[in-house]
């Protein structure tokens, strides 16, 4: 990891909060699993979700009803996603972990990248494609083990009790795990400083996270392209590339040592 190099006055301010917070969470979005070349669907003519309608497609209702379509658009989406590796912004979190000044990570992403990385303390609040469960019976399986699931119709079926296979992610139209949120609720009400990292900070309850810091006198710093609904209430904002912005900062820390 590149450090030394010359950091930005923000990058240099955000390393001067990270050592002297008493608890700073980190909250990611889709904009951190970028540089990994996993597209964000939010952005317009990108990869996988370019020919289907995610809103229509990865849905429970889908799931249920039409599980040949489900899988045919999920099961390329699992192979595309399963190789992917972490970056280095998922690592520069996993060091700040390690440096006692994260107390753990946020993520709305299902790219299990965070974990594959090294991240200790993590919540996944949209669920992982790390594994699969059976609705019948319950046995889950690792996301290598997928391909051995699917029938001849190409749908993923459990192999004790023909039940439905679905990943364990929250798909649209599903509610949140409830402790997953509640953990992470926990965290943000506990935080005085705030990361949000590669997301728009629109989808809720997730958007909701950073009110919480907000509201016991936290501070937020944003690290992301594009705007959020946050961004006149945060101590910092950066938006360049999200690799080089915490390498930054990871510099910045570095230098002050
Ligand atoms: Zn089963």
């Amino acid at each position: 990891m590149e450090v030394g190099a010359d950091p930005s006055a923000e990058a240099t301010e955000l390393a001067g909060l990270l050592r002297t917070a008493e608890s700073a969470v980190a909250l990611t979005g889709a904009g951190i699993s970028v540089p990994s070349g996993i597209p964000d669907f939010r952005t317009p003519g990108e990869g996988l979700w370019e020919k289907v309608d995610p809103f229509e497609v990865a849905t429970i209702e889908a799931f249920r009803s039409d599980p040949k379509r489900f899988w045919e658009f999920y099961r390329p989406r699992f192979a595309t996603l399963g190789g992917k590796e972490p970056n280095p912004a998922h690592q520069a979190l996993v060091e700040l972990e390690r440096r006692d000044l994260l107390a753990g990570v946020i993520t709305q992403n299902i790219d299990r990248l965070h974990a594959k990385a090294g991240t200790k303390r993590l919540i996944e609040v949209h669920g992982s494609i790390a594994t699969l469960s059976c609705l019948g019976c319950g046995t889950s399986w690792a996301l290598d083990e997928v391909e051995s699931l699917f029938n001849e119709d190409g749908i993923a079926t459990c192999t004790e009790c023909l039940g439905p296979v679905k990943p364990d992610v929250v798909l649209f139209g599903e509610m949140l795990p409830e402790e997953a949120m509640a953990e992470a609720q926990e965290l943000a009400m506990g935080a005085d400083l705030m990361l949000c990292i590669g997301s728009s900070l629109e989808v809720h309850p997730v958007a909701g996270l950073p009110e919480l810091t907000l509201a016991r006198g936290g501070k937020l710093a944003i690290i992301s392209k594009g705007s959020t609904p946050y961004d006149s209430a945060a101590t910092i904002r950066m938006n360049g590339d999200v690799v080089e912005d915490l390498e930054a900062v990871l510099g910045a820390l570095t230098i002050s040592e």
